[in-house]
């Protein structure tokens, strides 16, 4: 630990089911947070702000259940509430100035509200957050889940709490998944990773990798069928490395406990949910027997999402990245042999360090060759302790731009492209608990959005869909099949 004031109150009360099922203990089962909060809250509000990724909106729901057990109502954090939690990214940008945003709209609602800014930002740099005026509590990764015995209600902290940690400690794996906030659930599966990728903080902010058992995955799975959600992502930081921790002998070599092909093959028998995807996978951790199985199942979408970074070998060798472009489209080859109409996105990284002009227009071409379906553009950006950070021929920031743009125009034209081929087809989609304006949007097996005119009866179920056409802001728009109760 680094630090620091301790507020823990009370004394270890009986867990209810749901901490002891959240509270998941680390590699070897013995360890257990222990959950000391016995303050009663009934009648307190709680609001939640979310950054960055799926990961953190698993955990941000997890922590809300555990506020809902304690009695507190949750609110939209537009509203005044009592607490406040912001749950921060360390791959935002300008983090500090988004947070510092983000706290005084919390007071500006409710000026005496007790926030907490949880996370891997806080994780990160905690000192900066808790110079923002008007935070109370600051959480690090090992602490986040605890956060309710850091609660105080009796009026805002004189001087802000830190409670943070070595990174190195947060070696024990916390279960999360959301329920109730979207009609797809994030199942969290995976937490850090071991990777060096030169300009990456994550392995600083979550730390090593670490993966839930497969009974307590396949239990959460049931739990989130329970609650009505039909789509699982499974989320993680490096998920293709799932795998208890330890080691064992098999056919006499040294493997993972359980690997994700074994993880991603019991969860296909998991009948009452019906769709999994897998939100993202290292292209050196995709392995044909996963691209096999996908292939021929019934609940694993055809989707992947599969970081790219940059397709110009010598820079993903600066990147540190595990694999080459060839096995990148290899990879790709390999699930359009067997899945044509699967949807491939892309994750890439413009204006590294070193990124010259031919180095972006070898990945630009590169990309625009593969038969893939959208890409997800980040824009290079200085992070402290990367290795990266210390690179020469820094990439000026308005170029770093116009390769993002050129990018993001790539994109678009990849996606109208693979929406153009499903035109025609009649496909099942599921459409999401929103009505935009009198329309509603679903997504088909392989990622096609899909929008259709609102009716209730329509949304979280399976429905046949006839893909028809564009609309003018290039949408699908599809017509029922399906018979429904026209309301
Ligand atoms: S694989 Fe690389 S980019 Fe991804 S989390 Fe690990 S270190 Fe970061």
């Amino acid at each position: 630990m680094r630090l620091f004031l301790p507020s823990l109150r009370g004394d270890t009360t009986k867990q209810s089911d749901f901490e002891r099922d959240c509270f998941a203990t680390d590699r070897n089962d013995v360890r257990k947070i222990p959950y000391l909060c016995t303050m009663p809250f009934t009648g307190k509000t709680v609001a939640f702000h979310t950054l960055g990724c799926k990961l953190n909106f698993s955990e941000t729901s997890t922590i809300g259940r555990l506020f809902m057990e304690k009695g507190f109502s949750k609110v939209d954090f537009s509203k005044p509430a009592d607490v406040y939690v912001i749950n921060t990214c360390s791959v935002t940008e300008n983090a500090d100035r988004e947070c510092k945003q983000i706290v005084k709209s919390a007071l500006n609602s409710n000026p005496e509200a007790f926030v907490a800014v949880v996370g891997c930002y806080a994780q990160l740099k905690p000192e900066e957050i808790s110079k923002i005026e008007g935070v109370d509590v600051v959480l690090g990764a090992t602490e986040k889940f605890k956060l309710l015995n850091y609660i105080n209600l009796s009026g805002k902290n004189i001087n802000t709490e830190i409670h943070s940690c070595e990174i190195n400690e947060a070696d024990f794996f916390v279960d999360s998944y959301s329920v109730g906030d979207r009609t797809r659930s994030f199942l969290k599966v995976q937490d850090g990773c071991d990777y060096s990728c030169t300009f990456c903080t994550i392995p600083l902010a979550r730390g090593k990798s670490r993966s839930d058992n497969m009974n307590n995955v396949i239990a959460n799975a049931k739990k989130i069928a329970a609650s009505g959600v039909k789509e699982i992502v499974l989320t993680g930081v490096n998920i293709g490395d799932f795998g208890y921790g330890r080691e064992i002998e098999y056919n006499g070599k040294k493997q993972k406990e359980f690997t994700f092909l074994e993880l991603i093959k019991e969860l296909d028998k998991v009948e009452e949910i019906e769709r999994f995807r897998i939100s993202s996978i290292e292209p050196n951790l995709l392995k044909d027997e996963i691209i096999e199985f996908v292939a021929n199942s019934n609940r694993f979408m055809p989707h992947f999402h599969i970081p790219l970074q940059s397709g110009n070998n010598e820079l993903l060798k600066k990147m540190k990245r595990r694999y080459l472009r060839e096995l990148y489209s290899d990879r790709v080859a390999k699930i359009k042999s067997l899945m044509p109409d699967c949807c491939i996105g892309v994750d890439v990284i413009v204006g590294f360090p070193g990124e010259t002009e031919e180095h972006f227009l070898d990945t630009y071409n590169f990309i625009n060759g593969l038969d893939v379906s959208y890409l997800h553009v980040f824009t290079y950006s200085e992070r402290e302790n990367t290795e990266a950070v210390l690179m020469p021929n820094v990439v000026p920031i308005a170029e770093r731009k116009r390769r993002n743009k050129m990018l993001r125009i790539l994109s678009a034209k990849k996606l109208r492209s693979f929406y153009e081929k499903q035109l025609g087809k009649t496909e099942t989609v599921i459409f999401e608990n929103e009505n935009k304006n009198g329309f509603i949007f679903g997504f088909t097996k392989n990622y096609v959005k899909v929008k259709a005119h609102f009716n209730s009866e329509l949304l979280n179920t399976p429905v046949s869909v006839s893909l028809d056409a564009f609309d003018e802001e290039g949408n699908v728009v599809g017509k029922v099949l399906t018979e429904v109760e026209t309301l």
